[in-house]
C-alpha cells in the first residue's frame, strides 16, 4: 500500500537518530497535521488501495515506513504482537521443513517452534548460538534460520554477520528477531538477513503501554513481503491503528531513550558485578563478558539488558525482586520503566537459566536513583 509519507529524498544518509524522527509523516502540504491521524475505519470508499479495514490502514503505513527505513529495509509489516509477527514467519518454512534456532531465546518463540515441531510441521534443530560453527555445521538441509541475539534472557551473543552467510551458502531463510538490540544498536537485513522481527511492545514503542508486532524484508523481499502480507491478511492478526500511532510516537524517541538507558545498564552492570551479592553478571559491555569482543565487532552499542546471578535460591531471589522501591517486578521489558524479573518464575523459561537469574531491563530514570535502589533491595542477600 502507498505510504502516506513523502520524507525528501536528501543527498545524504541520515542517521538513525533523525529517521527514527523524520519518516512516516503526512505529505508537507499547508495545514496538513504533522503526525499521521489515527485513522478508525473498517470500511474504505472502493476502488482505492487499501479496501478494507484487515488489508491495510494508513496508521499502520506510517508506522512501518518509519520502521523498514530505521532497519535499513524495504518493507515492514505490523502486526498484532510479536508472537503474531513470529507466527507469520514460521509459516514461511515448508512442511516438514528444519528451523535452526538458539536453545536459549525469548520462551514464546521457543515454545511456538516446540508446539510446531510436536505437531510435525516442523522440525527444530536447538544451537548455541554464540558458538558459530556449531551454528553453521547445524544448517545443513535447513530450511531457516531463526537468530536472536543478545538473546533473553542469557545474553549471548552471536556472530551475526558470519551466521547470516552461513545461511545463504545453505540456502536457508535467515531471520532475526531484533527486539533486544534494536535497529539503533544492529541492522540485520544490512548485514544479509531476509526477514527482521520485532516486538515493538519493548522499545521500539518504549512506553509499556501496548502490544505490537513487526516484520521487516529487505531489498529483494517483494516475495516474502508479499506472503506475509497474505498471511496477516487471511490469519487477521492486524493491529489496531491507535497502537501502530502510539508506537510511532515512541519510535521518535527510541534514540534518546536508548542511548540514556544503555548508559545506564552499563554503569549498573559495572557497580553490580563487584557487589558481594551477585555471583555473575551477563552483560556484553563488560569487558570480561564471553560476548564483548563479538559485540564490539557486530553491534553499535550492547542494549540496556543485563542479567543477574545473584548468591541465594529462587526464594531470596524473589526478596529481592519485591524489596525494590523505583525498578517494577514485571515481565516484558524495553519501557521508559525499569523492571525486573526472575525469569526461572515461568514454568516455560529453561532448566539452563539458574533460578537466581533475575532480568533488568534498564529504564530512563536517573543511573543514581536506580542505583540506589538495587543496593539497598541486594541487602536482603546479604
Ligand atoms: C516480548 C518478546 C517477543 C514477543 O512479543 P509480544 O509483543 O509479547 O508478542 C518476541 N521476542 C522477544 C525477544 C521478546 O522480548
Amino acid at each position: 500500500m502507498p505510504a502516506p509519507d513523502d520524507t525528501p529524498s536528501l543527498p545524504r544518509a541520515l542517521s538513525p537518530a533523525t529517521l527514527a524522527v523524520v519518516t512516516g509523516r503526512p505529505p508537507r502540504e499547508p495545514d496538513a497535521p504533522l503526525n499521521t491521524p489515527v485513522t478508525l475505519a473498517s470500511t474504505y470508499v472502493a476502488g482505492g488501495d487499501v479496501g478494507y479495514g484487515r488489508y491495510g490502514n494508513p496508521s499502520w503505513a506510517s508506522f512501518e515506513d518509519a520502521l523498514a527505513a530505521l532497519e535499513g529495509g524495504d518493507q515492514a509489516l505490523a502486526f498484532a504482537s510479536g508472537m503474531a509477527a513470529i507466527s507469520a514467519v514460521l509459516a514461511l518454512v515448508p512442511d516438514g521443513g528444519v528451523v535452526v534456532a538458539p536453545e536459549h531465546a525469548y520462551s514464546g518463540s521457543l515454545a511456538l517452534l516446540a508446539e510446531l515441531e510436536a505437531a510435525g510441521r516442523l522440525q527444530v534443530r536447538r544451537v548455541p548460538v554464540a558458538a558459530t560453527d556449531a551454528v553453521l555445521a547445524a544448517l545443513d538441509g535447513a530450511a531457516m534460520l531463526w537468530l536472536e541475539s543478545p538473546t533473553n534472557p542469557a545474553l549471548e551473543v552471536a556472530d551475526v554477520p558470519a551466521c547470516l552467510a552461513g545461511a545463504r551458502r545453505a540456502g536457508a531463510l535467515s531471520v532475526v528477531d531484533n527486539t533486544f538490540a534494536t535497529p539503533l544498536v544492529q541492522q540485520p537485513l544490512v548485514a544479509g538477513a531476509d526477514v527482521v522481527v520485532h516486538s515493538a511492545t519493548k522499545y521500539l514503542s518504549g512506553h509499556s503501554d501496548l502490544l505490537l508486532g513487526a516484520v521487516v524484508t529487505g531489498a529483494g523481499g517483494e516475495g516474502l513481503a508479499a506472503r506475509l502480507l497474505s498471511h496477516r491478511s487471511l490469519h487477521g492478526a492486524t493491529p489496531s491503528a491507535f497502537d501502530t500511532f502510539l508506537a510511532l510516537r515512541g519510535l521518535r524517541t527510541l534514540d534518546v531513550r536508548l542511548t540514556r538507558a544503555q548508559t545506564s545498564a552499563r554503569v549498573l552492570a559495572e557497580r553490580l558485578d563487584g557487589h558481594p551479592a551477585v555471583t555473575r553478571v551477563r552483560y556484553p559491555g563488560l569487558p570480561g563478558d564471553p560476548g564483548h569482543q563479538r559485540a564490539r565487532e557486530t553491534m553499535r552499542g550492547f542494549g540496556a539488558i543485563v542479567s543477574v546471578e545473584l548468591g541465594g535460591d529462587a526464594e531470596a531471589t524473589e526478596l529481592f525482586v519485591s524489596s525494590t522501591r523505583l525498578w517494577v517486578a514485571a515481565t516484558s521489558l524495553g519501557g521508559v520503566e525499569s523492571t525486573l524479573e526472575r525469569r526461572r518464575r515461568w514454568p516455560a523459561e529453561s532448566p539452563d537459566i539458574p533460578e537466581s537469574l533475575v532480568r533488568l531491563s534498564v529504564g530512563i530514570e536517573d543511573v543514581e536513583d536506580l542505583w540506589w535502589d538495587l543496593e539497598d533491595a541486594l541487602r536482603v542477600l546479604l
